[in-house]
């Protein structure tokens, strides 16, 4: 198989790389040179008093919306970039490799396509362009304290009264949710309907209107990512409705035409390897010595494993580019990803040895050991591994249920 680009392509990642090497903010370079860039940085930094912070996220902004990539999936008359999945694909590997922070959160990601899809003309007129503009950032409101992997089982109400819904119950992990500007959430409109037929797809245009409470919870690393968001007779218009009543389960699982290669994981996997094998090479805190017999073979299996991934992304996106739609294949690339990252990240922990028991100060040793703590989260979120080898058993093996 020939995975080289075609001439198009080549000048397709040319301009990307063109644009990362000119407008990338300097704070973002050297976050990504370190390996100290948190997760959404870009959504922390577009609230935060630091005026370098600030100005980095506003200007790495501003250079995306240039080249309308703030959403390159998204058609283009609603102000996407209208790539087709094979430049996504490109974007985001060199996205990826130079380490840019992602802009435009879960308002990018997921709300914008649900909108396009099933949303009304005016919700589309009102919403769609203050999320290209980075003008309000949205929080996903689905997971709840009981209700995760098993998401159809929800309980947050929602109860119609008059011109308006009113809420009460709780959303929990809810990944930025204390930076964003509003929430979207499944809730619950027909409990005596069977479970995936009294969900509706709901929009909460402010975060801060009262009856709605976020708390912090503090992740391992002892970042505050993530929150519990409690709703107490929280009312909100009825025309927040996204989609038909009692149909959000299908609203909710709107995914549009995106690239669904998960090359960013395999950039990632192929970074952390570089980083270390060149740690090695400068003997830092004695790499290089601890580096005999079983410890050289794991990172040479690490090796092999990083490159399958690899052909996983590659094997997807050539899908996407035929017109199929990957199923179990990107539950594959997804599963792999994950737990091959969290293998790597102890693979690192073991070339530094002792130094690998620092959390600060200490590098690069105490920059491997964070890495390998903030991958723990890897094979929960986005569907946990045994969801994934579910799919993968049923859907593409044939396998029987349970
Ligand atoms: C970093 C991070 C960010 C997140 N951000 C958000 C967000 O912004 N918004 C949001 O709504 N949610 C978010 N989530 C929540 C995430 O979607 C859920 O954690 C995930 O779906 C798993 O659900 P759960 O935590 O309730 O675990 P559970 O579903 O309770 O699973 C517990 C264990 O049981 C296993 N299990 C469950 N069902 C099965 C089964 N059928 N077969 C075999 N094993 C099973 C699981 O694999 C797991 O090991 C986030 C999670 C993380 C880790």
């Amino acid at each position: 198989m020939d995975w080289r680009d075609t001439e198009d392509q080549q000048r397709f990642r040319g301009d990307v790389r063109t644009l990362i090497t000119e407008r990338l903010p300097e704070r973002y370079v050297e976050m990504a040179r370190s390996g100290s860039m948190p997760e959404r940085a870009w959504e922390n930094d577009r609230k935060s008093h630091d005026a370098d912070a600030l100005g980095a996220a506003r200007d790495w902004h501003a250079a995306l919306a240039e080249q309308r990539w703030v959403a390159p999936h998204w058609p283009s008359e609603y102000g996407g970039g209208g790539l087709g999945p094979m430049e996504q694909f490109i974007l985001n590997q060199e996205l990826a490799e130079s380490g840019a922070p992602a802009v435009g959160g879960s308002g990018v990601q997921m709300l914008g396509p649900t909108l396009i899809m099933h949303g009304s003309e005016e919700q589309k007129a009102q919403y769609l362009p203050p999320i290209l503009d980075a003008e309000v950032t949205w929080a996903q409101g689905y997971s709840e304290p009981g209700s995760g992997s098993d998401l159809a089982s929800l309980t947050t109400r929602a109860v119609r009264d008059g011109d308006e819904f009113v809420l009460n119950g709780q959303k929990i992990w809810t990944s930025a949710a204390h930076t964003a500007d509003a929430m979207f959430a499944l809730v619950r409109t027909d409990p005596d309907a069977p479970k995936h037929r009294g969900i509706s797809f709901v929009m909460i245009d402010d975060i801060h209107t009262p009856g709605i409470t976020v708390r912090p919870l503090i992740n391992i690393n002892g970042d505050h990512y993530f929150n519990e968001v409690f709703f107490e007779d929280v009312r909100i218009p009825a025309r927040n409705l996204v989609g038909e009543l009692n149909r959000g389960w299908y609203v909710g699982m709107t995914l549009l035409d995106f690239e669904r290669s998960n090359i960013a994981g395999a950039v990632a996997a192929r970074r952390q390897l570089r980083q270390l094998i060149e740690q090695i090479g400068n003997n830092a805190q004695g790499a290089s010595e601890r580096v005999r017999g079983p410890l050289r073979n794991e990172i040479a299996e690490r090796w092999i494993e990083t490159e399958t991934l690899f052909q996983f992304s590659f094997r997807i996106i050539s899908m996407q580019t035929a017109g199929l739609v990957p199923n179990y294949e990107a539950s594959t690339a997804k599963l792999f990803a994950s737990e091959l990252n969290q293998r790597l990240a102890l693979t690192a922990t073991r070339v530094f040895g002792l130094h690998a028991n620092h959390w600060s100060g200490a590098a690069p040793a105490s920059t491997f050991t964070r890495n390998y703590i903030a991958m723990v989260p890897a094979t929960i979120r986005g569907g946990t591994s045994e969801v994934q080898r579910n799919v993968i058993a049923t859907r593409g093996l044939g396998l029987p249920r349970g």
